[in-house]
């Protein structure tokens, strides 16, 4: 953050603010503190007659890789609506939410996926938003090295080691996993 939201300031400190316990950035001229959170991602693991349906994405991050429907939560919609929503944007398909399935903190970069097992209200859905391809694999045919992401990983492994589990999955990737990640790739 460069500048201040509330004042336009671009006295922006980071200190611990009085009766916090956690380094913040503060203006320093209104004193307005800038509070920064994790950032909720929604999307649905869509089964339709024993398959998932992935998406594959047109855009980077991991651009051409398989994806669950999935995205930002919006202001203004619940977690569920916000994950139907990106179905029907990213694939043109309209889902009927079972359950929370798995959610999935991904500490380095300071984001919470929740995803819910969804399925198809009727058997249509094509690329859509961000998508080139959309299509429904076997659960045996999983295209795991082509994922875009760890969370997906860890949804479609949890929901294929137990189809019929009826509580929800917790995962974290750690930071301690980003550096082995990034060491691997050197
Ligand atoms: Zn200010």
């Amino acid at each position: 953050m460069k500048f201040c939201s509330e004042c336009g300031s671009a006295q922006i400190q980071t200190r611990v603010p009085e009766g916090d316990g956690r380094p913040r950035l503060v203006c320093g001229d209104c004193g307005t503190i800038h509070y920064q959170n994790p950032r909720l991602i929604v999307g649905c693991l869509v089964i339709h007659d024993g398959k998932m349906l992935l998406l594959k994405r047109t855009i980077e991050p991991r651009a051409n890789k398989w994806n669950l429907p999935a995205g930002f939560m919006e202001n203004g919609e619940t977690v569920m609506a916000g994950a139907a929503r990106e179905v029907w944007e990213e694939a043109n398909a309209e889902v009927e939410i079972i359950k929370l399935h798995s959610v999935y903190t991904v500490l380095p970069v300071h984001q919470v996926h929740c995803v819910f097992l969804a399925k198809l209200k009727t058997p249509h859905f094509s690329a859509g938003a961000e998508t080139s391809e959309a299509e429904l694999f076997d659960l045996d045919a999983i295209p795991f090295d082509e994922l875009a992401f760890h969370s997906n990983h860890f949804a479609i492994r949890a929901y294929l080691d137990n189809p019929n589990f009826e509580g929800v999955h917790f995962g974290e990737f750690s930071m301690e996993d980003y550096l082995k990640e990034i060491e691997h790739k050197v």
